[in-house]
């Protein structure tokens, strides 16, 4: 029966004909690279993050790495961040030839654990990276607490965390003197898309000048015909097709949102949260105020299960449907090895990366369908339990 239902896909990007009908615009402009669509969009993220000044990129990566060269950030110097989100979490710190120190997550909201941030900080220590994993906000007043307390900058990657709040404020805005770098992601999966591409909060003029020379080839312009470059920047320059997408998809944020939350309120309905407590498969923490839900993701119960995660995945898509594993433990990848990281080094981040499964969830989806995933995900749980 299931077969003649459509597939469920762990995420969707939901494009409008009004966007797609501007990106033909845009193609047909004559200008189709960096340019006015670039200039608005950004524009328009920095209303949303309460007038700071906000440049766009082709990533949400390239952000980060950005933030921590143009906070002076490289070799010698420590930053601290989760083992427990996408690689280029800490990749980046590597790119600038920093060195990464991963504090191990909270094992309930699955979030860095900021006392154990706190345990880490060395002399070299310079800047936290806390990721706000399935767009649930790290605690912002204990982080910037801590990063007051020992002058350490912070680089908030908040790729999963658009459209998400802190006590109500947004994610992006500085509130109560709280705010610092802030990156953004619009890869395709993410709340709001640009297909590829990201954006960075900064706190001043000076940063946004430095932001823009890193963006591209570190060139500098004046006048009708003046050229200068004075540091080595890259190409992250993003593309005014792209912006177009994102001009097209800020309007519906607050819908998005809602809707997700509304689904992720409609999971807890719909799995039986006793027999999910009994076998010990963990939902996510129930936060209806200030996560966007970027991801609704349960920790498969390994210690009951007669299964791999790989095969329960297998068995869901028969059914129709997709799921994700975000993230494995970053510190277990060979690259991190190399560097002497080891298996029990972070055993709440090691148990969430081996264990998550990351179910159906994007603003198009039906109640229904949130039902028939929670029906198929506990028939493959319960079929598959040791005795
Ligand atoms: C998506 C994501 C990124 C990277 O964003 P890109 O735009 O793909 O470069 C970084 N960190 C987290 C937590 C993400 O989810």
């Amino acid at each position: 029966m299931s077969n003649s239902l459509p597939f469920l896909p762990f995420t969707r990007p939901t494009i409008d004909e009004e966007t797609i009908q501007g990106v033909v615009d845009v193609l047909r402009s004559g200008w189709i690279t960096s340019g006015p669509k670039v200039k608005e969009f950004e524009a328009k993220l920095s209303e949303y993050c309460g007038g700071r000044p906000v440049r766009a990129f082709n990533s949400g990566t390239c952000t980060m790495e950005i933030a921590l060269r143009i906070a002076g950030i490289g070799p010698g110097d420590e930053v601290i961040t989760t083992p427990l989100s996408w690689v280029s979490t800490s990749n980046v710190i590597l790119e600038v030839g920093a060195t990464p120190v991963f504090a191990d997550i909270d094992p309930v909201s699955r979030n860095i654990d900021l006392n154990k941030v706190e345990a880490a900080i060395t002399p070299k220590t310079r800047a936290i990276i806390p990721v706000d994993l399935s767009g649930l906000p790290v605690n912002r007043d204990h982080l910037y607490d801590i990063a007051l307390r020992h002058k350490l900058r912070v680089i908030e990657d908040a790729a999963q965390a658009f459209g998400s709040t802190w006590k109500g404020e947004r994610i992006g805005t500085k509130f109560q003197g709280q705010g610092d770098f802030v990156s953004f992601s619009f890869h395709a999966n993410k709340n709001i898309t640009t297909i590829e591409g990201g954006c960075l909060v900064m706190n001043n003029e000076a940063e946004a000048k430095l932001a823009e020379q890193y963006r591209l080839q570190g060139v500098q312009r004046f006048g009708m015909d003046g050229m200068e470059v004075e540091l080595v920047g890259g190409k992250f320059n993003l593309t005014d097709v792209a912006a177009r997408v994102g001009l097209g998809q800020l309007p519906h944020l607050d819908a998005f949102t809602i809707k997700r939350r509304e689904l992720a309120q409609h999971y807890f309905t719909c799995l039986d949260q006793d027999f999910m407590a009994e076998i010990d498969c963990r939902l996510p923490t129930k936060d209806f105020l200030d996560s966007n839900w970027h991801m609704f993701q349960v920790l498969l119960p390994e210690a009951r299960l007669k299964i791999k995660r790989a095969d329960v995945m297998t068995k869901l898509n028969e059914r129709g449907i997709g799921t994700g594993i975000h993230y494995p433990a970053i510190h277990l990848f060979t690259l991190y090895r190399r560097l002497g990281w080891k298996d029990g080094d972070f055993p709440h981040a090691e148990y969430a990366g081996r264990n998550t499964l990351t179910l159906p969830l994007y603003p198009t989806m039906t109640l229904e369908d949130v039902e028939r995933v929670s029906i198929e995900l506990t028939r493959v749980l319960k079929d598959h339990l040791k005795s």
